[in-house]
């Protein structure tokens, strides 16, 4: 393994993007950026900033792009992402943040090793989504038939085990239809730049880490 690495991951709601990226972290040792987890620590923590992304969060709605580019360029910056790499999770998901997100490294040098797309069906991630449990303190994922060991407090941090707010039926239904029509296209996008592979996102977590590892190693070694 080569220690660092610069990942964007992406794929639809449901794909186990979360679970994946932190354990990617985790190998890589690297930062998890969730642009996902950000919104939700702050609207978790009562700021400004938190009210205005839960109004478009609780509807299933994207929070306008000038909003979440600027929170990835600050993150982006900081001292752990610029000397080991990052792993993205749910940025970039509009041509719009992707055309920025290919600017900002450029001008910091820091490109992409790889873009991973983890491919699921939508109806298996419907059924992943309507079962899905998140802990509110450190995000690591449940689901109904995988629960904590102890009455819905996390394995991990103790944290309350809960559904998402915007792990309703219709906006989850929203969610979808939107990375249909906006994000679908970036995978193309990355391909056309030979940077993109499918990963299937079907199977156990350790069977998909081991299918993401081994073409993240075979793409930085080559
Ligand atoms: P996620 O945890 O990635 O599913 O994100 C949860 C919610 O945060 C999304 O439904 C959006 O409201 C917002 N969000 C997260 N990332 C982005 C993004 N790149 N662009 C716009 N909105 C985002």
């Amino acid at each position: 393994m080569v220690p660092g690495a610069r990942l964007v991951i992406l794929g639809r709601q449901g794909a186990g993007k979360g679970t994946q990226c932190m354990r990617l972290a985790r190998h890589y040792v690297v930062p998890h950026v969730s642009t996902g987890d950000i919104f939700r620590a702050a609207v978790k923590a009562g700021t400004e900033f938190g009210e205005r992304a839960e109004e478009y969060m609780v509807a299933g709605k994207l929070v306008p792009d000038e909003i979440v580019i600027g929170v990835v360029r600050e993150r982006l910056c900081q001292r752990d992402a610029r000397a080991r790499g990052f792993i993205l999770d749910g940025f970039p998901r509009t041509a719009a943040q992707a055309e920025v997100l290919d600017e900002m490294l450029d001008e910091e040098g820091m490109p992409l090793d790889l873009t991973i797309d983890l491919e699921i069906k939508e109806e298996d991630a419907l059924a992943r989504l309507a079962t899905r449990r998140v802990c509110s303190t450190c995000a690591t994922i449940y689901s109904t038939s995988r629960p904590p060991s102890i009455n819905w407090t996390c394995d991990n941090c103790g944290g309350e085990v809960v559904q998402r707010l915007d792990d309703t039926e219709e906006a989850i239904r929203k969610r979808l239809a939107d990375y249909n029509d906006l994000t679908t296209p970036l995978i193309d996008w990355y391909e056309a730049r030979g940077s993109l592979v499918q990963i299937d996102a079907i199977g156990t977590p350790d069977e998909v880490l081991a299918r993401m590892v081994h073409a993240i190693d075979s793409r930085k070694q080559a």
